[in-house]
């Protein structure tokens, strides 16, 4: 028999030039999170051209699902799922090069599928479209509208300036804080005002302050996205939105507290009002599948790549992606493959990096070796309970710094802000914590399904969260604009009332 893997390489080497243009393609027309209409088209039309099943506006305006199976496929066959992401970035394009992604998942599905339809692969093929990953959680939308319930696992890979099997990403917690104040001239009657931008000022450098006391695997990043219309006008109303980042979802809980703390701080202090609201869809740590990275590696190595393997490096912490939240539901891999350079991602140059033609006239690699060992290709997938990731290991092996402190999450019980405190002695703000949950998932029983028990904890309250009601609105939702809005009315959010009166003294 011929090798298949060779004839895998084969059938993506045809597609080159075709790929390539749809590449320059998408490049050429960078379009921002849930209004990926002509990447949708580009995408959908290429695989309907190559006789996928193609399912356009799948679940979400931008998303799409194209399916192939070999004639023989059993229900007991594999089946793969690959991820497409083709959203750019606001200012700076296809600074994340998902337009490498998006040709990634088409020249992996043209391969599989040339095998199998010459009969000698026995699975099914599913190349789901995930549009918004920049911020958008496009992947977690679609978790919860049950996208990835016929997938045994999910791969995709990203770009970069490294060759890393297992690369850590962080989880992401969003944050959206508001004040408010009241307005007054700035000159003739600056005590009849409140300002709302002094509040967020002394929140921002409250952040500042306080990180001296974040462990050194937090990042927490900010900007002010109102502040005022003009200076002779008490600013009424300011806002900040900050990412929070951190290893694993107990320290994450950690971090948001000392957030909570500064938020509120600085309201009191300037006699504000603030809301809060952590945006339901943050995006979990990746938990990579030992067994797909070490096949991923095997694989990589015959074709003469080589991977990182400086401690340091495999040590880093990198961004977040709403692929974590899939690593949670199925055995998945996200890698990060070197596009010859020692550019970040997210800059104007990466994005020149991902229009390029990687240039491979020093380059070693042999992508005409025939790969010897098939038995791992669609042969031995990794099931769902068996696989590491589907037990939750909630600490950073990686991290010396993994003394994880155990959150007390009835410790504000007692505070004398009722407001703070729902009928169960929770903190409100805990409700807003918002990891996956990987158990009831795992046992079939999705988040929204679950029996919220006699003393819930943060994972059960979540549950709650996320209602029938919020999968619904996603569903039908038509803009990016309707979504945020939607979104944040779910949210609980909840808010202090500073003395007014006292402040405006
Ligand atoms: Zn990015
Ligand atoms: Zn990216």
């Amino acid at each position: 028999m011929e090798n298949e893997k060779s004839k895998v390489c084969a059938a993506i080497e045809r597609e080159d030039a075709a790929l390539r243009d749809i590449s320059i393609n998408i490049w050429d027309h960078p379009e921002l999170c849930y209004d990926e209409h002509h990447a949708h088209q580009v995408l959908t039309t290429y695989l309907q051209a190559k006789g996928f099943s193609v399912e356009g506006q799948f679940k979400l305006p931008t998303a799409f699902r194209a399916t192939t199976q070999s004639k023989d496929f059993t229900d007991d066959a594999p089946t793969i799922g690959v991820m497409c992401e083709y959203d750019a970035l606001p200012g700076i394009g296809h600074a994340c090069g998902h337009n490498l992604i998006a040709i990634l998942g088409l020249a992996i599905a043209c391969g599989i599928k040339d095998v199998m339809d010459s009969g000698d692969l026995k699975g099914k093929m599913i190349v789901l479209g995930c549009p918004a990953e920049e911020g958008g959680g496009g992947k977690v939308k679609l978790i919860h509208t049950g996208a990835y319930e016929d997938m045994d696992i999910a791969m995709m890979a990203h770009p970069s300036q490294f060759n890393l099997p297992k690369p850590i990403y962080v989880a992401n917690s969003p944050v959206t804080v508001n004040f408010k104040g009241k307005a007054s001239h700035a000159s003739s009657f600056p005590w009849n005002g409140i300002n709302a931008l002094d509040a967020a000022v002394l929140c921002y450098q409250s952040v500042a302050c306080m990180r001296q006391q974040f462990r050194p695997t937090w990042r927490v990043h900010g900007i002010f996205t109102k502040a005022g219309v003009k200076p002779n006008i008490i600013p009424d109303e300011a806002e900040l939105l900050f990412y929070c980042r951190a290893p694993n979802s107990k320290e994450l809980t950690e971090l948001q507290r000392k957030m909570v703390g500064l938020f509120e701080g600085a309201a009191v202090a300037t006699g504000c009002k603030v809301n809060y609201c952590f945006d339901p869809l943050s995006y979990d740590s990746l938990m990579s599948s030992e067994k797909l990275a070490s096949l991923y590696v095997a694989n990589g190595e015959e074709l003469g790549i080589k991977f990182e393997n400086d401690p340091l490096l495999l040590g880093k912490q990198g961004g977040s992606t709403d692929m974590g939240n899939v690593s949670r539901v199925l055995p998945s891999i996200h890698p990060k493959y070197s596009l010859n350079t020692d550019i970040s991602a997210h800059t104007k140059e990466f994005c020149d990096i991902a229009s390029d033609e990687i240039d491979d006239s020093e380059d070693d690699r042999d992508y005409d070796n025939d790969l010897e060992d098939e038995s791992d290709l669609l042969g031995d997938v990794p099931d769902r309970e068996s696989d590491p990731a589907a037990v939750e290991i909630d600490q950073d092996p990686q991290d010396p710094y993994n003394a994880v402190t155990e959150v007390e999450f009835d410790d504000q019980a007692d505070s004398d802000m009722d407001s703070d405190v729902d009928e169960n002695g929770e903190s409100q703000w805990v409700k807003n914590v918002n990891h996956f949950p990987p158990i009831p998932l795992f046992t079939g029983q999705p988040g929204i399904k679950a029996a919220i028990p006699d003393d819930p904890s943060p994972i059960d309250i979540y549950n709650l969260f996320i209602t029938d009601e919020l999968i619904a609105e996603w569903k039908t939702e038509t803009n990016v604009m309707q979504e945020q809005s939607s979104t944040l009315k779910t949210c609980s959010c909840f808010q202090i009332e500073a003395d007014s009166k006292n402040g405006s003294q």
